[in-house]
């Protein structure tokens, strides 16, 4: 390895700095990513609300008919009985034909009260359907428009992403192959992908912690190449 140079850590420095931005940049746009699906899935759900109070709702309409049919049927049944009441002969026929209409029209009437009940219940799901499908023009027009400024998002993300991988190419040349090699595994070991931080008044700002004083002061010399004891990453002295 040749001896150190101060510019090498500055070209460190500025690899670190384009590390960092993809880094912010990829979570970035893994999150708007995972906000499109939640978009995406709010938007599915209360379209099956819908759905599942239109299904009620032909149901109902459904029994609706069935009501009707069965006072139609209901009705002829009566005047069947009213006819065969003018036909009778004796007074025991005649009051039992009488007790027969009784007893169907108390059945009609308790079928027009469910009739009556359906068709309240059918006024109120129409209701229902009708508003949720108006709130349902206004969350999608809404969430078309949140979409519409995450794709901005994501193709600029997309765009600065390119720029830096180009960039890194180009500063990466300028890199002794050691330092760059070096770079890249203690890169590779951290979680966020930071391999270079400053050391702030004996502090590493990569771990926080106070390193050696006699390190910090080969560190103010950048004469050499040095990591931090604790999170071993490659620390710089910088002046704030
Ligand atoms: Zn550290």
């Amino acid at each position: 390895m040749q001896p150190f140079q101060r510019e090498q850590l500055e070209i460190l420095v500025k690899l670190q700095e384009i590390e960092t931005e993809s880094y912010n940049i990829k979570s970035m746009l893994s999150d708007v990513k995972a906000k499109l699906e939640k978009l995406d899935v709010g938007l599915k759900n209360f379209k099956e609300t819908i759905e599942d109070e239109e299904d009620h709702l032909n149901e109902l309409n459904r029994r609706d008919r069935t009501y009707e049919s069965d006072v139609q049927l209901s009705l002829s049944k009566i005047k069947k009985s009213e006819e065969k009441l003018r036909s009778v002969k004796t007074n025991k026929e005649y009051q039992m034909s009488l007790k027969e209409i009784e007893d169907l029209k108390t059945i009609n009437s308790q079928i027009e009260d469910q009739m009556l009940e359906c068709l309240d219940q059918i006024e109120a799901s129409e209701n229902l359907v009708a508003s949720k499908k108006k709130e349902y023009l206004r969350f999608s027009d809404q969430t078309n428009h949140e979409k519409e400024k995450i794709g901005i998002e994501i193709t600029k993300g997309k765009k600065t992403l390119m720029r830096l991988d180009k960039e890194r190419v180009v500063i990466s040349k300028n890199l002794e192959p050691e330092l760059l090699k070096k770079f890249q595994m203690i890169k590779e070991q951290q979680v966020t992908g930071i391999a270079v931080v400053p050391v702030k008044d004996a502090v590493c700002l990569g771990c926080n912690m106070n390193i050696p004083p006699q390190m910090y002061n080969e560190l103010q010399r950048c004469d050499s190449l040095k990591l931090c004891p604790y999170c071993q990453r490659i620390i710089y002295w910088k002046e704030f």
